[in-house]
């Protein structure tokens, strides 16, 4: 199987980044929300943009995307000093060790006359709720919930929502799971003959883990058939056989491979397990 040396697993929409695996990706990829201050990876500006055009005008507001390793500092010293440590480390993420710091998550707000930074109210009722409930279609989900607390190790955050791509999003909703417990679900799928199915807005997919056998190595031939990839947003993707392939890496220890293909069958279904 040929191999070709690409950075690290530090890169794709699936990485996993809390207190245990730090953020080693760095700030490529990443456009202005039209009309604000905020950086985002393309990618997820992109869906995030989508998804707002589906709810009335301006009622949510983006407060926070991508901040680099120093505005996470600065973040993490100032809420110290304003809020003590034990406040801090509930919803501020160590440096290095952000969400923030991929361009892959973002807290959102209510329009209001004054927005806290830190904690913006995103309540579970009105259009914020109507946010929530669609956010899996477009690849969103919500971060830190609270029966998820113990897992994350970050207090739930009902405005911090991370890019995951489709249709991962629906996945890890649909099984309500952490993305913490999704990286380790996928590691069952091992092999490409032993994938997750799964039919999803009109295209099938098959999903599953590579592990990164040596640091740094990724086998770029799949099925005996050479893959073209291109490198976009620092997540590889390319095309084989009439699939389109992207490679995520999991930031723990390998990368997630995600085939997909258009399926007249299920072009009516929001999604399922085959
Ligand atoms: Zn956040």
């Amino acid at each position: 199987m040929g191999r070709e040396k690409i950075d690290e697993t530090g890169k794709g929409n699936l990485i996993l980044v809390n207190a245990d695996h730090g953020y080693k990706g760095g700030k490529e990829g990443l456009v202005r929300f039209p009309g604000t201050k905020v950086f985002l990876k393309e990618e997820a500006a992109k869906w995030l943009k989508e998804l707002l055009l589906t709810l009335p005008e301006g009622e949510i507001v983006l407060v926070s995307g991508y901040r680099s390793f120093k505005e996470q500092t600065e973040i993490f010293e100032d809420s110290v000093k304003e809020n003590g440590m034990e406040f801090t480390k509930k919803y501020v993420a160590k440096p290095g060790c952000s969400e923030h710091q991929t361009g892959l998550a973002i807290d959102l707000g209510k329009k209001a006359e004054a927005i806290d930074f830190i904690r913006p109210a995103f309540p579970y009722e009105g259009v914020c709720q109507t946010f929530r409930e669609r956010a899996a279609d477009y690849g969103f989900i919500e971060r830190y919930e609270r029966d998820k607390e113990e897992i994350t190790g970050i207090s739930a955050e009902q405005w911090h929502f991370r890019y995951v791509g489709r249709p991962h999003g629906w996945i890890i909703k649909e099984k309500g799971l952490a993305l913490e417990e999704y990286i380790t679900y996928l590691r069952q799928f091992d092999d490409y003959k032993n994938p997750l199915h799964f039919r999803y807005f009109g295209n099938k997919y098959e999903i599953y883990f590579q592990s990164a056998e040596e640091e740094g190595f990724l086998p770029v031939e799949f099925h005996g058939g050479k893959f073209q990839e291109e490198l976009k947003s620092g997540q590889l993707a390319g095309t084989l056989e009439g699939w389109r392939i992207t490679i995520s890496g999991n930031n723990v220890d390998g990368w997630i491979i995600t085939k997909e293909k258009p399926d007249k069958e299920s072009r009516e279904e929001t999604g399922r397990e085959d």
